[in-house]
């Protein structure tokens, strides 16, 4: 049976202020109830130390934007996997598009990282997904078969690694592809990820309270990568309750 996971992406937005009490709102909600899944929110780095604070004690966990494929040294402006460890840090999201796009990733450096962050006892979570140009060409399983080959870590298990499904052109924008399409490449992704019939796949890209029941309730969604919505506690509250 695998437990679901509800994945809040904060992306670069939050200051001390109002990041402190988005991580205090999902942490009140959280506390009084019992949960049928795992709840995670990944600030942005400088908020990491108020948002584990104000988590404590909750089942809310929290997590890093990215990492470094190093655990330590020369590497100006970087965080390293061991330094999210170090403060509290569970989760890593790695390789998610906007990475990808502005920072140039490759798969092979988000496998890199990935190895990192298990070598660090961090659980990556690592993100695939076709561009809208690649799905109208036909291409969606072709394309994130090969990421998922080329930036899944080394030695990682169904336990300590996530995947994230999310496609480039559902981030933000409000669409998400039809229920089908959805299970189609996340049933390809558990028969092709090596890892497993227990590895966990979130599908990320416009969740929200709206969709999020029929999303979740597919046989091969195992969660949520939540951006936009995120930012709202009451939105990532209503999505977590929507978990079957
Ligand atoms: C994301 O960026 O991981 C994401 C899924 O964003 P949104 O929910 O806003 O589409």
């Amino acid at each position: 049976m695998r437990r679901k996971l509800i994945a809040g992406n904060w992306k670069m937005n939050g200051l001390l202020a109002d990041g402190v009490s988005l991580a205090s709102q999902v942490a009140e909600l959280a506390k009084p109830r019992s949960h049928d899944c795992d709840l995670l929110i990944c600030p942005p780095f400088t908020l990491l130390i108020e948002a584990l604070r104000a988590v404590a004690g909750t089942p809310v966990a929290v997590g890093g934007q990215d990492c470094h494929a190093k655990l330590s040294g020369a590497h100006t402006g970087d965080v390293s996997p061991q330094m999210l460890t170090d403060l509290g840090c569970r989760y890593v999201i790695l390789g998610h598009s906007e990475r990808r796009a502005d920072h140039g990733e490759t798969d092979a450096e988000v496998k890199a990282k990935a190895e990192a962050a298990l070598a660090a006892n961090l659980t990556p979570i690592v993100c695939v997904g076709e561009t809208e140009s690649e799905r109208d060409s036909g291409k969606t399983l072709e394309v994130v078969g090969r990421q998922l080959k080329g930036s899944l870590p080394e030695g990682g298990t169904a336990e300590k690694v996530v995947i994230a499904y999310e496609p480039v052109w559902a981030i933000g924008t409000g669409r998400t592809p039809t229920l089908d399409e959805v299970e189609e490449v996340h049933a390809m992704i558990r028969r092709e990820s090596g890892l497993g019939a227990g590895v966990r796949i979130l599908y990320g890209g416009s969740m929200k309270p709206s969709n999020a029941k029929e999303l979740l309730a597919l046989p091969d969604v195992d969660g949520g990568l939540i951006g936009g919505a995120s930012l709202k506690a009451a939105d990532f509250w209503a999505i977590a309750s929507a978990c079957p």
